[in-house]
């Protein structure tokens, strides 16, 4: 298989259609970030891609991305890998919380009060300033991590004691939403995290609300029409995982 062609087709395409979607929503297709999922992919893959120009990238896993991204960092040299940002947006463990913090640029899947203390204090620890996304549990799922939506008193309690947390630098808010047969049933989802995300910007103004990460391959461009800011993007860059 000839990986450079192929992920640029697929890069191409993509980026298309998140310019399309966002032209139907009277959006810049430069406000949408592109985040690559790269879980189970292999490094010569993943930084064939980030040649390309792709800036953000996305590991579900810490044990897996602990051995990937040194790896990546051998392939596309100090500058290059410093220039790109490594994000964990899949669950993190508290015990997984010191590693997380050495390894990742950014945590995109802020679930709990209790990870974001320790993540404060462990990045108070490193002398950096961790940014976060807030993971917000829309629909209710069970399976589905993040603060639950329809709980509000403890949502906006935890987001308060999370706010007073000096070393986190929290952007915004991330979501997945339930897997459907038809990208439209998922709309009322993305528009609740966008209402969230207005309704805290209202209470907090000074704070720095920008980011909703939703949206992945099956149904990003409904995310974008409703405000994404960040979609994250697997199998339309890469094809199918086995
Ligand atoms: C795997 C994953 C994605 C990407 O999924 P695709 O359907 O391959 O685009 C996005 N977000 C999270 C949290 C994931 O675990």
């Amino acid at each position: 298989m000839d990986t450079e062609h192929d992920l640029r087709t697929h890069l191409d395409s993509v980026r298309e259609r998140i310019a399309a979607a966002a032209r139907r929503a009277g959006r810049q297709p430069e406000e949408i970030e592109l985040v690559a999922v790269s879980k189970t992919v292999a490094p010569e893959r993943i930084a064939a891609l980030a040649r390309l120009g792709v800036r953000y990238f996305g590991e579900n896993r810490v044990e897996e991305a602990s051995a990937k991204l040194p790896a990546l960092q051998a392939l596309l040299g100090p500058e290059a890998y410093a220039s790109k940002r490594w994000c964990l947006i899949g669950h993190l463990q508290s015990r997984k919380a010191a590693q997380a913090v050495g390894l990742f640029d950014e945590i995109h899947s802020l679930d709990s009060l209790g990870l974001a203390q320790r993540l404060d204090r462990l990045a108070a620890a490193h002398g950096r300033a961790l940014p976060v996304l807030i993971e917000v549990n829309v629909s209710g799922e069970a399976s589905k991590y993040g603060l639950p939506l329809a709980q509000p008193a403890a949502l906006y309690g935890a987001i308060e004691a999370m706010l007073t947390l000096g070393h986190l630098e929290i952007q915004g808010l991330m979501t997945v939403a339930p897997l459907v047969a038809d990208p439209e049933e998922v709309r009322p989802v993305f528009c609740r995290l966008r209402e969230l995300r207005d309704d805290l910007a209202r209470r907090w103004p000074a704070r720095p609300w920008h980011h909703l990460s939703m949206g992945m391959s099956d149904d990003f461009e409904v995310a974008v029409e409703e405000g994404a800011t960040m979609v994250r993007l697997g199998r339309a860059l890469f094809g199918p995982r086995n």
